[in-house]
């Protein structure tokens, strides 16, 4: 069964055949959770089209961040009320523990969005 590009997106794999793995290993390898591929392993498609193509992913990064922080916030808020350093602690704690998702995810979009790599049917 071949897989729609919501699925290859949500699974980090290649935006042209939806098959190969932009990055290296799973997020389950925490210490290597930036190392990407150059290229897809199945259809050779680039994955880094340009030099410094990633910039523009710190962007789709740090919007990734607030919204980790406002449903943070939110979520506290709402059930616990707790003390300000509670808030504080919590995302801060969160941040850092986003930081692997953030990173991949911010790259995955931008990739899919801006890497010019799309299947034929798309
Ligand atoms: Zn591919």
């Amino acid at each position: 069964m071949q897989r729609n590009r919501l699925e290859a997106l949500w699974q980090g794999r290649c935006p042209r055949c939806h098959e190969g793995y932009i990055f290296k290993y799973p997020l389950s390898q925490f210490r290597k959770f930036s190392e990407m591929n150059q290229s897809c392993a199945t259809c050779d498609a680039s994955f880094e089209p340009e030099p410094g193509f990633y910039f523009g992913a710190l962007y789709v990064s740090y919007a990734f961040t607030i919204a980790i922080f406002g449903a943070v916030w939110f979520l506290l808020y709402f059930f616990l009320d707790p003390p300000d350093w509670v808030y504080i602690t919590a995302i801060i704690v969160s941040a850092f523990l986003f930081i692997p998702v953030s990173f991949r995810y911010s790259r995955i979009l931008f990739l899919y969005w801006f890497g010019g790599l799309t299947r034929k049917e798309d």
